[in-house]
């Protein structure tokens, strides 16, 4: 018998209600033949809830304790799943990450999955039960509860699908699968249809929300296809979707898709010897990863992903303590991050100067720029993102 994971994302489980439908989704796909593994996220905002809570506590909570606090937002969802389950009749049983066998390294809020030796829902499978596992957390080789980074429910729902060998892995979220924006910002952004791996992890790594670069990755090593989902669409009828799997090169080059980033800060300093040397080094110690790392005419700069680093007030006060510089939100001086994604992109120079067109004419200055086949990115004021944005995607993906 087939196994498929599905994952229902925060907004899917906000309340009991809805994880009442999401349960009834559920017995649906049993009731079609199939084991069922479902990973649930933390309902609403509750991660956001927690982590402001911690952050009320302290400006720099230790990140173990963080752990320990947010792994509860996706235990509730698992348990008040499976007890919808066993009043509609199912036999379901919940497992947190650890019961689950999802082993990671020992980065705290933002551990990668180093091993899954899902036994115990193997077993369960087997029984005829329906197993709920909680997302975004795992346990470390030294038996400390660690979590998988922002929006990491994804990657538990793609690395148990490749440890169970699933049949398919179904993300069910509030959009019916990837656009070429974000459509809370782009109306007019369109559906993607089916799409290679290399693409969609270029947009999550660029900061699309959609679906979390790491489980797009995992998908890419594992060969796992992926199917993004709207939970509310009917489930016997044909809704729209987003299939991501290895995809036959496109004969259509361009742009793709266009991603606006908010959440970064830019820190930047003299490059002197040594200094790139301490730059790294104390990213390392503070637990900063480095996007876009530039080093070159005197200077160095990178990019900072907020969302990865919850003690950004005391890492920013090390690498400051180093001489370099940090902008983040909320400053004059902070900046956001725009990117095309797509394939060919530097062919000709036709989307470089697109781009720069379109923000002369909404009078936006191009602090930075960095471009491969695959991606432009574009570094402008932190305001000013969404704006960029609309305009690409009019040029690019609206002719
Ligand atoms: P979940 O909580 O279910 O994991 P997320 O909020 O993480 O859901 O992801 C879904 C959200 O991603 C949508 O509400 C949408 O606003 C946002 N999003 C950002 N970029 C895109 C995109 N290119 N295509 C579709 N949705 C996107
Ligand atoms: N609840 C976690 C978060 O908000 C994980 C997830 O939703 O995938 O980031
Ligand atoms: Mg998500």
């Amino acid at each position: 018998m087939s196994v498929i994971v599905q994952k229902y994302g925060g907004s899917s489980v906000a309340d009991l209600e809805r994880i009442g439908l999401v349960a009834d989704r559920v017995v649906a796909a049993k009731r079609a033949g199939h084991r069922v593994c479902v990973v649930v996220s933390a309902m609403g905002k509750t991660t956001d809830q927690l982590l402001g809570l911690a952050r009320q506590a302290s400006t720099s909570p230790p990140r173990r304790e963080l752990d320990m606090l947010l792994s509860v937002g996706e235990r509730t969802t698992m348990a008040l799943l499976a007890i919808a389950l066993h009043a509609r009749g199912e036999d379901a049983i919940s497992f947190t990450g650890s019961q689950s066998g999802i082993i990671t390294n020992d980065r705290h809020f933002d551990a990668r999955i180093i091993e899954v030796r899902p036994f115990r829902i193997e077993d369960e499978l087997s029984r005829g039960r329906i197993v709920i596992v909680a997302g975004y957390q795992g346990m470390s080789y030294r038996r400390e509860i660690t979590t998988l980074g922002r929006g990491g429910s994804d990657t538990t729902a793609v690395a148990l699908a490749a440890a169970l060998n699933a049949e398919r892995c179904e993300i069910y979220s509030d959009v019916d699968g990837v656009y070429s924006a974000d459509p809370r910002v782009v109306p007019a952004a369109r559906h993607i249809g089916t799409m290679g791996y290399e693409e969609l992890q270029e947009m999550a790594e660029s900061g699309a929300k959609v679906l979390n670069a790491e489980a797009v990755a995992f998908a890419k090593r594992e060969r796992i296809a992926i199917y993004a989902r709207r939970t509310s669409d009917p489930v016997d009828a044909e809704a729209r979707e987003t299939v991501v799997r290895a995809e036959a090169p496109r004969e259509a080059q361009g742009v793709r898709a266009v991603v606006g980033d908010a959440q970064i800060a830019w820190v930047h300093g003299a490059l002197d010897e040594g200094s790139l040397a301490a730059l790294l080094a104390t990213a390392d110690e503070a637990q900063v990863p480095l996007r876009e790392l530039r080093a070159e005419g005197g200077r160095v700069s990178a990019i900072v992903s907020l969302l990865r680093v919850p003690d950004w007030e005391r890492a920013r006060a090390r690498l400051e303590a180093h001489g370099v510089t940090c902008t983040a939100p909320g400053a004059d001086t902070s900046v956001s991050l725009v990117s095309l994604v797509g394939d060919g992109l530097t062919q000709d120079g036709r989307v470089l100067r697109g781009a720069f067109d379109e923000a002369r004419a909404a009078n936006i200055t191009v602090r930075s720029v960095t471009a491969t086949p695959f991606r432009v990115s574009m570094l402008v004021g932190a305001g000013e993102a969404d704006a960029l944005t609309r305009r690409l995607h009019a040029r690019f993906c609206e002719a």
